[in-house]
């Protein structure tokens, strides 16, 4: 194992030709001889820039969740609402359902997705797999279609509708660290974390 082992292999997930994989140098794209999809991107980002990158993003996350998003006005009073504020004033409001995609959009999704990314990179400085690796990769995979950046923006503009049936609404500084971050969660998209599988070699503990 480790390396005497040949290179991984690669299948074309449009057409099943199966390659034997080679490095990739920067800027390289491999391309399916056959059906010309593309097989594989080479990243010039390491793993220490993508952990700068979760970082930042965690920082901003942050912020997103303790500053203001918005302020409410009902019947000429003012209040502003963080992101849990908001959730729960919409849960009372009957609106559970939105309550709900809030949350797991603009809460629980982002931060799975950091965690995991700064979890693996972590580890992958140095070639390792971490602890828990194959049921992380799984959840990332399931979580991978969801792309942070379309679900905020549907999930904000769904939130402001229905919060103006009831409310007047005026965005405060939260959100835009909220946009900031849905830049940043762009990036980790572009990334291709199944190269993992073949970047990083299990050790005996
Ligand atoms: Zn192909």
């Amino acid at each position: 194992m480790g390396t005497s082992s040949p290179e991984p292999l690669l299948i074309c997930e449009h057409c099943d030709t199966v390659y034997r994989r080679r490095r990739l140098s920067r800027g390289d794209v491999a391309q399916c001889a056959r059906c010309h999809a593309v097989l594989e991107r080479h990243h010039g980002m390491s793993s220490n820039t993508l952990l700068a990158l979760v970082l930042t993003a965690m920082i901003a996350f942050t912020q997103a969740n303790l500053w203001p998003i918005v302020t409410l006005g009902l019947n000429g009073q003012y209040s502003s609402a963080t992101l849990w504020g908001t959730i729960i004033t919409m849960w009372q409001q009957q609106a559970q359902v939105v309550a709900v995609i809030a949350a797991a959009t603009l809460f629980f999704f982002p931060l799975i997705k950091m965690l995991s990314f700064g979890w693996l990179y972590w580890f992958a400085r140095d070639g390792r797999r971490a602890p828990g690796f194959v049921p992380i990769m799984v959840t990332m995979h399931y979580l991978g279609p969801w792309t942070m950046s379309e679900v905020f923006v549907l999930g904000a503009l769904v939130a402001i509708v229905k919060a103006r049936v009831y409310f007047e609404v005026t965005p405060d500084p939260g959100i835009y660290a909220y946009a900031l971050l849905t830049l940043m969660i762009t990036v980790f998209a572009s990334v291709d974390v199944r190269r993992l599988w073949d970047t990083t070699a299990e050790r005996p503990a």
